[in-house]
């Protein structure tokens, strides 16, 4: 069967193992290999049944004030589903530094490839089916901007003594800093912030405004908003997948290993 996989970010590695057991070796075609994550960024689960080489860890999610419903509000202008708790909550994560390489062992993305979507479905008749991560069509509305600050050196030292210390006010960050391994929301509809996370190495702060006083923001992340149709793909052959391919706000990367599954095990449509 051939199997054309449209870009090389965390839903496609998992669409690529996916591919891989179901004894498919797909042709994958990228402009690049996301080499950063950034923000609180982990991998929820991995498929039933996987046993790999690494171990989930215990991150700590805290949401101050307010609630969820807020929390979606406020970034998205909607109350839709986030992973964002309604009170403190325990959880355990992949960290995608270790595990995504895992997934791609034995597939060797092609990358330097920025297809159009007119491109991308005439390659669809040349495949049995394409898993396609990036949009056939343009977005509808213009995306959410979350600008992302860091990655900042991973310390406890990072206590927010100068113009921090009102990012630590607005967060209720306690006063000895962020402990690793942990996410804190913001549901507050005063200031701009949405949260902050100490994840594996790094520390990450995402706001819908750029913060001034912070060394870094050279990311801005596009996100999708919830209340546009989300996009479904009208050719059969082309199985659109991730936040981005599919314009669905709440979907998390290890969902692409079970649509992609579910699409390419044959006797299943
Ligand atoms: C701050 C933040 C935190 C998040 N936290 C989580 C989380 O904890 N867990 C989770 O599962 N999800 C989380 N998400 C959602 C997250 O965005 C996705 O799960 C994941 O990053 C999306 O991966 P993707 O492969 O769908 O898209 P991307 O990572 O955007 O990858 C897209 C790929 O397509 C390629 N590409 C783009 N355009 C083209 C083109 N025209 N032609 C060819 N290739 C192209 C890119 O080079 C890239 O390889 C978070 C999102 C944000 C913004």
């Amino acid at each position: 069967m051939r199997v054309l996989i449209v870009g090389a970010g965390p839903s496609a590695a998992f669409a690529a193992l996916a591919c891989k057991d179901l004894g498919i070796t797909p042709i994958v075609m990228t402009k690049d290999v996301p080499i950063e994550f950034p923000g609180a960024f982990y991998i929820h689960r991995v498929p039933f049944g996987r046993h790999f080489n690494i171990r989930s860890r215990r991150i700590t999610c805290y949401l101050h004030g307010y609630n969820r419903a807020h929390y979606a509000q406020r970034i998205y202008g909607a109350d839709v589903p986030t992973s964002c708790p309604d009170v403190v909550k325990e959880t355990f994560g992949y960290n995608p530094y270790e595990l995504l390489p895992t997934l791609w062992e034995g597939i060797a993305p092609q990358a330097g490839i920025t297809l159009t979507p007119g491109q991308v479905r005439h390659l669809s008749a040349s495949f049995d089916a394409v898993i396609c991560s990036i949009p056939l069509t343009p977005p509808p509305t213009t995306p959410i901007k979350m600008y992302v600050h860091g990655p900042i050196a991973a310390t406890k030292a990072f206590n927010y003594t100068t113009g921090e210390h009102w990012l630590a006010g607005m967060l209720n960050v306690p006063e000895e800093g962020i402990q690793p391994q942990s996410i804190l929301y913001n549901a507050s509809p005063h200031g701009a912030w949405a949260r902050i996370s100490w994840l594996w190495d790094h520390i990450w702060v995402e706001s819908v405004e750029p913060i001034k006083f912070l060394p870094s923001c050279h990311i801005i992340y596009k996100l999708p908003r919830q209340t546009t149709p989300q996009e479904v793909s009208e050719d059969p052959r082309i199985l659109l997948i991730g936040r981005w391919g599919t314009w669905k706000i709440n979907y998390l990367c290890h969902q692409a290993y079970w649509d992609t599954y579910m699409k390419l095990k044959p006797g299943i449509t």
